[in-house]
């Protein structure tokens, strides 16, 4: 099993490659943002589990300002990379790679970028026009400069989940997704680093997007129908006025397409809101039977 003492922290891709030659079996990758939270390191310790003990994890830290629309937070995006290096310790990781903007896109915004189609401009690409296509240019291309075996992927990003995996499939990639369930608060709140944003009043009014897609699911089990089931969730977001309303949406995972009234079957309920100034998203699966419920 590696240990800690080992980690390498690679600031540029001329000390990558360096540091992704250690021997090694198989390599896992875990690509994120930064501002690391418990979240994160299920992501890491799956990677660890998934590498084996000969295996190489390998975590990036880069807030990609092509994800970014222009008035979005990419400014103040917490930046604290001595903290996640702290917060890394003790879960077994190889290879921290870590580059400047200049090294990522020498020159500025790429000239060419991936395309995320259709399924791009939906629930999230819908409100965040362009956003899907920066993440899977930076993903492409982190895919490309650490060439792992596999690569894991929260669950907590699920329409991100859904287009990485249609990627990796649509181009041929040699590599293996993994998702990991979404991590949650005790009280229910999926974990973000987005949620160091919020004051404490917000902090409270935020855990109605997991109790909204909760009475979802809760209807679900009970047998409700489509309907019924987004009628449940309307109903807690009323008594939350203070939760301004994105999209609800119960999609099929297959399709990714919102389900029809007659659908049966697993569905996935996604949800996005603003609380305060900060925009917050969340899912839940939901079984669908609608044979009973009210
Ligand atoms: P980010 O740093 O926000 O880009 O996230 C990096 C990775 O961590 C993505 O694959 C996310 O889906 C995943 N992730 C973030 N928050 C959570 C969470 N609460 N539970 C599981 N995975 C998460």
């Amino acid at each position: 099993m590696a240990t800690d003492s080992q980690l390498v922290v690679a600031n540029s891709l001329a000390t990558l490659d360096s540091a992704l030659a250690a021997p090694h079996s198989r390599r896992v990758v875990v690509m994120t943002m930064g501002a690391l939270h418990a979240g994160h390191l299920a992501l890491v310790d799956r990677a660890r589990i998934l590498a084996g003990p000969d295996g190489q994890v390998v975590v990036t830290i880069f807030v990609n300002p092509l994800q970014f629309g222009p008035d979005e937070d990419f400014d103040r995006y917490p930046r604290d990379l001595d903290a996640d290096l702290a917060l890394l310790d003790g879960h077994g990781v190889d290879v921290v790679f870590a580059p400047s903007a200049e090294d990522m896109y020498p020159g500025g915004t790429p000239r060419v970028t991936v395309s995320s189609g259709e399924l791009g401009t939906l629930y999230e690409g819908a409100a965040r026009p362009g956003h899907f296509d920066g993440v899977l240019t930076v993903v492409l291309k982190l895919l490309q400069l650490t060439t792992p075996d596999i690569a894991v992927f929260g669950q907590k990003d699920a329409q991100q989940l859904m287009l990485i995996r249609r990627m990796v499939t649509d181009f041929n990639l040699p590599v293996t997704i993994e998702a990991v369930p979404i991590v949650r608060e005790d009280d229910g709140l999926a974990r973000s680093s987005r949620n160091a944003y919020l004051n404490d009043h917000e902090r409270t009014t935020a855990l109605a997007l997991s109790q909204i897609l909760r009475s979802a699911a809760d209807a679900g089990q009970a047998g409700a129908t489509v309907e019924d089931i987004r009628a449940a969730a309307l109903d807690v977001l009323a008594a939350h006025p203070a939760v301004d309303l994105d999209y609800f949406c119960l999609v099929d995972p297959a399709t990714v397409e919102p389900v029809r009234p007659d659908f049966h079957g697993e569905a996935l309920a996604l949800i996005a809101a603003r609380v305060g100034s900060v925009r917050l998203i969340d899912n839940m699966n939901v079984p669908v039977d609608g044979t009973g419920g009210t």
